[in-house]
């Protein structure tokens, strides 16, 4: 197996702060990785190679000068594409946004520079995020470092990708209903849905509104914390970003989580999930029991329900976030005989299939004859889902699931079949309608592809979930095994 140019992003800082090596030698260890991977994997829409240099080379001097620097000073992150980044193409991956440069930086942007992150590119996703495979971006689909015929989970594939070849040691995601825990699991890395709130969405290009969440994505957990810090906290230009404290989530790392209550979803072992998956989920859970931690069994009943009201709710969501896309504000502008045909010449062109398919299911859900049979009562299968974790968590201090049923199917093999592509995210949806935090992290293989555990938290309680995940991976080894290409 060739050699990883970096480990972890805090290995890489505490390198730059001993003088042992210099983020001008990370970055190019970086762009060399990517170099000779990047033509089969394909993670990045846009790579920023000259700025990265001269960004690399004014934090070597500090170090060299001995200055005191923030906690990802000289770090190679990339950014999903769908994070408005000022001045650099955000395209979404749609043809729709083709050619736009923001003129702004999305607060997790900024906060990353002022963290002295360097920020290497921006990665491919399922357009505007809907997809759990990264094959419904209109660039092409990023392929899986486990093995290049399959996908890497989606919609954050490029994020979760580029993790696992070694191409950086941080990226960040968006996860809607599973956009970063899928991923994250079927490439076998670390990925946190972080709580509705927890990070400001200023600056994501919306999808659904009420569920939408940026998180990091990380080889491991402490790395996962170590960004997530770096990202969190209200922010006045994000009416819905929460006015609580910020996670100081590496601190919290260090307590043993012995005593804690692990409650696991018994509905989730039914049928759908591969054995090699549900082999791999029951022995993390041996592991955890020796750890201290009391294993409990816990219910979700409106887990099936989930589904069906997330993909009404979402679309519905969509179909009106997606209305401004008129070949007037943005990118593509597709002329038509008159205003109205050249939005709809514009939306045509610019949009794809599974796009299309959502506005046209969402527009019918919204639509003023089926508002109540299928809006209204997909909202109360929220409020239902939301209280069976309520339940749950008067049990148990986090609750276990897979993060997906089965391990990364192949390309091609579910892009005909929306409905088969939609079960990807049977386990990670009902946590984003609940707005909870959820965890994944590698807990072993299944057919040599990842298997991905899910750790889900109450609200604002990501402290716990990392802690947790932090001494599973103190006990294992499976964050430490690399794919082929790495
Ligand atoms: N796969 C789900 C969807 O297609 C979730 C996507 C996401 O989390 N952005 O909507």
């Amino acid at each position: 197996m060739p050699e990883t140019p970096f480990e972890t992003a805090r290995g890489l800082v505490a390198a730059y702060r001993a003088q042992r090596t210099r983020p001008s030698e990370a970055v190019e260890a970086a762009l060399a990785q990517v170099e000779r991977h990047e033509p089969r994997v394909r993670a990045f829409l846009h790579l920023d190679a000259e700025r990265a240099r001269t960004e690399a080379a004014a934090w070597d001097r500090r170090y060299a000068a001995g200055e005191d620097t923030p906690p990802l000073a000289g770090v190679p992150v990339a950014l999903k594409d769908n994070l408005c980044t000022r001045g650099a193409p955000t395209t979404c991956g749609s043809r729709i946004l083709e050619g736009w440069r923001p003129p702004y930086d999305a607060t997790v942007v900024a906060r990353l520079r002022t963290a002295g992150a360097i920020l290497l590119g921006k990665t491919n996703l399922d357009e505007f995020a809907m997809g759990s495979s990264t094959e419904n971006s209109a660039f092409g689909p990023t392929r899986n470092p486990w093995d290049l015929s399959r996908v890497p989970g989606g919609s954050s594939g490029g994020s979760a990708a580029a993790v696992a070849a070694g191409f950086v040691p941080l990226a960040l995601g968006s996860d809607t209903g599973g956009s970063i825990r899928l991923p994250a699991g079927f490439c076998g890395v670390v990925g946190l849905k972080p709580t509705y709130g927890r990070v400001s969405r200023y600056g994501l290009v919306a999808f659904a509104s009420s569920l939408d969440q940026i998180g990091p994505l990380a080889r491991d957990v402490e790395d996962c914390a170590l960004l997530l810090d770096a990202i969190a906290g209200p922010d006045p230009l994000d009416t819905t970003s929460a006015r609580v404290p910020p996670p100081q989530a590496r601190a919290a790392l260090g307590a043993a989580p012995r005593g804690l209550r692990v409650g696991v979803v018994t509905d989730a072992f039914g049928a759908g999930v591969a054995p090699g998956v549900a082999a791999a989920i029951r022995e993390a859970l041996r592991t955890l029991e020796g750890l201290g931690l009391a294993i409990e069994e816990v219910a979700l009943p409106t887990l099936e329900a989930a589904l069906p009201a997330y993909y009404l709710l979402a679309p519905a969501e969509a179909s009106a976030n997606l209305a401004r896309y008129d070949g007037m504000r943005y990118g593509l502008r597709a002329a038509g005989a008159d205003l109205v045909d050249t939005y709809r010449q514009t939306r045509r062109r610019g949009f794809g299939p599974e796009v299309k398919r959502r506005i046209m299911l969402g527009t019918y859900a919204l639509s003023a004859g089926y508002y109540d049979a299928y809006y209204l009562r997909a909202q109360k299968v929220r409020t239902l889902v939301a209280r069976d974790f309520e339940r749950a968590f008067a049990r148990a201090d986090v609750v276990v699931m897979p993060v997906a049923p089965t391990p990364a199917f192949a390309i091609g093999e579910r892009a005909a079949d929306p409905l088969q592509m939609y079960l990807a995210d049977v386990f990670t949806i009902p946590v984003n309608l609940a707005g909870l935090p959820g965890l994944a992290l590698p807990c072993g293989f299944d057919g040599g592809l990842p298997v991905g555990l899910q750790l889900i938290g109450r609200p604002f309680d990501e402290a716990t979930l990392l802690r947790v995940g932090h001494a599973y991976q103190q006990a294992t080894d499976w964050h430490r095994r690399r794919p082929p290409v790495a």
